[in-house]
């Protein structure tokens, strides 16, 4: 069966259908890679089911969150530079954190996405930002919880928390990398942490 997005009213150019990103992503990124990102599709629909949110608009958001995962860590400043990206001096030291914001641009430039919230939603799937829209939590939240996602510390409690307090569950996530990044030593953008605090602020 073919899928093909008709997107509401924000769409005004066809979007790729969705064989085609399906086949174009399992060309480009690992299979893990590929895996996961049908789960972050899939997720992100149920979630969508759940707190009324355009269905097809947060599969392809899910779909395409990670379309840039592919390219190597060293060419992504290179790409960042290239494609107008500003770079912070986190992802400077961290080119990996620039996945999100190359994604969005390739998201618009190879597959013809429009949609700024489906934009949005891909750049700051890492971090998360301050006021996010649903459908920019349902991502944040999807990625992190998708059934292929290998068991992290309390996964089980942030998947029942995301169909039950989706803000909740977002504080939960954000907590949880923020400390894991700690343990780590790991450099940690500042966006993560404000959006954190702004969550913790606003709950
Ligand atoms: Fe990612
Ligand atoms: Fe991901």
């Amino acid at each position: 069966m073919k899928i093909i997005y008709i997107l509401e009213k924000k769409m005004s150019k066809e979007v790729m259908e969705r064989a085609e990103i399906v086949k174009k992503l399992e060309s480009k990124l690992k299979p893990g890679r590929f895996v996961h990102s049908i789960g972050v599709e899939y997720t992100a629909a149920n979630l969508a089911f759940l707190y009324g949110v355009d269905v097809e608009r947060a599969r392809l958001a899910g779909l395409l969150h990670d379309c840039a995962k592919y390219i190597p860590t060293d060419e992504k400043l290179k790409r960042a530079k290239k494609y107008g990206i500003k770079i912070s001096k986190c992802e400077k030291a961290n080119p990996d954190l620039l996945h999100g914001k190359i994604g969005a641009y390739l998201a618009r430039e190879k597959f013809g996405v429009e949609d700024e919230e489906i934009l949005s939603a891909i750049s700051y799937h890492t971090t998360g930002r301050p006021g996010m829209t649903l459908l920019e939590k349902i991502i944040f939240v999807a990625d992190y919880i998708e059934p292929n996602r290998r068991i992290i510390r309390e996964l089980p409690e942030i998947r029942r928390e995301a169909y039950t307090d989706l803000d909740k569950c977002v504080i939960h996530i954000l907590k949880n990398t923020l400390e894991y990044l700690e343990t780590l030593n790991a450099a940690i953008d500042d966006l993560t942490k404000e959006t954190y605090d702004y969550y913790v602020a606003n709950k």
